[in-house]
């Protein structure tokens, strides 16, 4: 397998910096995760739940990034709501491509072609397009922010990007691995932010994830190894993450606690990576439509985890929240510090 962005310059905030947060929400319909992938599943109901993250980010005056697919933003429950948010600047909107339910459709629907890198290239790049034009129609703003359907980042990607006008893009998920089903594998991928492009400098800002415990540095090789007999059946990484050994966790409120998310921060930020992205699906906000959330408890719960964690960035840690753009600017031009 070709290794994706291989040719990256990691970037880096000035050191007198705060440290940043990003908030991303993959902005989707409704679909089984269970079942196959399936053409006719574009509900979007869930996103008149929206406004009940929303009004926890007002709260700390994060601007977030709701990266949305096409049944999201050309059904009015799912425009109108993106819509306001572009206009009131209160968030920015970016896209995010589910190629099953992306037209033009001319590929067979299965796992594999589930991620938009496995296209044939002017599929992949005709899909962009249609979606780019509708978010432009629809919501009124022409996106510079990608984040490629489950992580699927290809190797045509990077020059679609650039030749589409995009700024930034956010498809890595820095240390999972997704090619069980014919995905990319960022295994060996980091979390810090990178400059990318050929002739324009795009930013890539990684779904925050990583190895963390004492035996971190090898990661990777344990993952890889947990695949291969004979030691296929062991779990390796699940009995060291048992013991503290070694845990592999994502900066997400879906499937993780508040210490999961803390000590992935503080992870990350020891070992000198100070932006960090933390995502989730917007479905998960309507109690039922994801595994994460399954009642109104559950959501209440999910939120209140939102919130811890804001509380510990932004206040405890003393960090910023920017949006993608703002990011980019500072990572690429950092502003000049005054010689006392
Ligand atoms: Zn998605």
């Amino acid at each position: 397998m070709t290794t994706l962005l291989a040719e990256r310059t990691r970037l880096r905030l000035p050191a007198d910096h705060p440290p940043v947060l990003l908030v991303v929400i993959d902005t989707e319909e409704e679909f089984d995760w269970s079942a196959p992938f399936d053409r006719g599943q574009t509900s979007v109901e869930a996103m008149r739940d929206a406004w009940r993250a929303q009004e926890l980010f007002d709260a700390f005056g994060i601007r977030a990034t709701w990266v949305a697919d096409y049944p999201i933003v050309t059904q009015p429950a799912g425009y109108e709501f993106l819509r306001e948010l572009v206009d009131t600047g209160r968030g920015t909107v970016g896209a995010h491509l589910h190629p099953w339910v992306s037209p033009p459709h001319e590929e067979p629907v299965n796992a594999r072609n589930s991620y938009p890198g496995n296209l044939p290239p002017d599929l992949e790049e005709r899909k962009l397009w249609r979606l780019t034009d509708a978010i432009e129609h629809y919501v009124g703003l022409r996106p510079t922010v990608y984040k490629a359907g489950r992580y699927g980042f290809g190797p045509h990607t990077a020059d679609l990007l650039e030749r589409l006008g995009y700024e930034v893009d956010l498809s890595p998920c820095a240390a999972f691995d997704l090619g069980a089903d014919g995905g990319p594998d960022w295994s060996r991928f980091d979390a810090a932010p990178y400059r990318f492009g050929r002739a324009r400098d795009l930013v890539g800002l990684p779904t925050s994830g990583a190895f963390v415990g004492w035996l971190a540095g090898a990661g990777p090789a344990l993952h890889a190894a947990s695949h291969r007999a004979p030691w296929a059946g062991l779990r390796v990484p699940g009995i060291l993450s048992r013991t503290g050994a070694l845990e592999r966790l994502l900066l997400s409120p879906e499937g993780y606690r508040l210490e999961h998310l803390k000590r992935l921060t503080r992870a990350l930020l020891a070992c000198g990576t100070r932006v960090l992205s933390f995502s989730f699906h917007s479905p998960s906000l309507r109690p039922g439509c994801t595994s994460y959330v399954r009642s109104e408890t559950e959501l209440k719960e999910f939120l209140s985890l939102c919130r811890q964690f804001f509380e510990f960035f932004l206040g405890e840690l003393g960090g910023a929240t920017m949006g993608p753009l703002e990011l980019r600017q500072v990572l690429l031009d950092p502003p000049r510090t005054t010689a006392p």
